[in-house]
């Protein structure tokens, strides 16, 4: 197992291992007493491992209970949001209680939120099941519910004690999931970690041809991300969790370096906006990154050839690279962007394979970045 501390003003450690979520009652125990644990689930993520997680805690000594909503992106409303408070407080939930959000990043998010918010704050503990998750929305304390304006428009900073995140859990994730998550993976190797970039750039290039022998571009493998990348799994999330914790820590309520977590996003948001939420946020963003070293090579910011090292990562990983939204579409669908404030916008532009600097560009200057 690795441990990695969170150096936040409230300080956390991210567990991350092969089975550990049989320990989450021996974790749990060095940091609260026993109580009463919520544990708040999907539909898909409940039937495969909630019994495993319930049962460590048992042994524990703590009493469990369980609320599962339907999975998906629907459900990290209001609506989910107020039944969770109801439901703690029917349940008689309180402040010496705990509550764990098994799931991924919406369960994360809503659930985090709702810890936040019950009682004033309840402590949580995030036990991330999508790669997604585990390398990014279960650390950094943020949490949010999407409203009918947008995404993740109401919300908290809210840090867990606790992360607990079992690589086996990886298994079961539909392969689009285990793309998106390699995305993040793949983004933090841009920004500066050398480890996770030789890990991808070291993948097989089995790629799917058609019936003439041409590579098929997108879900290019021939094998299941997750067979490429499971010996890695362990190490990967380690050094995103790390790389994530170095951008979290420097700037706990984003105001700052934090941004550069943005890389590939703002014209990532553009293209998941074009598309009507079609393509997933890790696959939008993964173009976005392209998109974005590609126009940095014309603007002279990145190092020649850098776009076409990063598609050739991508590939690899199982994600796609181009997308059928022209400039127009990019720019309006871009300017909605809720990080655009004062006629700014801040990109995340590559220098080279392995990083980043940061440009404040006026919007009308955009159209010349897509
Ligand atoms: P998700 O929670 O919807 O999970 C994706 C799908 O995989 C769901 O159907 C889920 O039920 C299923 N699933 C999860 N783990 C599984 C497993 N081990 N086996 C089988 N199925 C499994 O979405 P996500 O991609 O994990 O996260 C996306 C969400 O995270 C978005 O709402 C996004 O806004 C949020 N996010 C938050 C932060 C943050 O800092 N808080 C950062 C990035 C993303």
């Amino acid at each position: 197992m690795i441990d990695i501390r969170i150096q936040t003003q409230a300080e956390y450690t991210v567990h991350i291992g092969s089975g550990i979520l049989n320990d989450c009652g021996k974790i749990m125990s060095a940091l609260i007493a026993p109580c009463t644990v919520a544990i708040v689930s999907d539909t898909n993520v409940a039937p495969l491992y909630m019994q495993t997680v319930k049962n460590s805690l048992v042994l524990a000594g703590y009493k469990v209970i369980e609320y599962v909503f339907p999975a998906g992106e629907r459900s990290k409303n209001v609506q989910t949001l107020a039944k969770l408070w109801e439901f703690f407080a029917e349940s008689e939930l309180t402040r010496k209680d705990a509550i764990i959000a098994l799931g991924g990043g919406v369960v994360g998010d809503v659930t985090g939120f709702a810890a936040a918010t019950y009682l004033r704050g309840v402590p949580y503990v995030q036990v991330p099941t999508s790669l997604l998750a585990c390398v990014d929305s279960s650390v950094g304390g943020k949490t949010a519910v999407d409203l009918a304006a947008g995404k993740n428009l109401a919300g908290a900073f809210n840090q867990p004690i606790a992360v607990i995140c079992d690589t086996d859990t990886i298994s079961t994730l539909p392969e689009e999931n285990v793309s998106d998550g390699a995305a993040e993976c793949i983004k933090y190797g841009v920004l500066g970690n050398k480890r996770i970039l030789e890990i991808f750039e070291g993948l097989p290039e089995d790629v799917n041809v058609d019936a003439n022998g041409v590579p098929t571009s997108g879900y290019a493998s021939t094998r299941p991300l997750y067979e490429k990348i499971k010996d890695s799994l362990e190490e990967i999330i380690a050094e995103s969790v790390r790389m994530k914790a170095s951008f979290v820590c420097r700037d706990e309520f984003d105001t700052g370096d934090r941004m550069y977590l943005n890389l590939g996003h703002t014209i990532g948001h553009a293209i998941e906006y074009c598309s009507n939420f079609e393509l997933s946020h890790g696959h939008a963003v993964a173009i976005g990154m392209r998109k974005i070293a590609l126009a940095g090579e014309r603007h002279g910011i990145t190092k020649p050839g850098t776009a076409d090292r990063l598609t050739s990562i991508l590939k690899k990983s199982c994600l796609p690279t181009e997308c059928d939204f022209d400039p127009e579409q990019l720019l309006s669908a871009g300017l909605r962007d809720k990080k655009r404030s004062g006629g700014k916008l801040t990109l995340i532009v590559p220098k080279n394979i392995l990083s980043c600097e940061m440009r404040i560009i006026p919007v009308e200057e955009f159209s010349d970045w897509l």
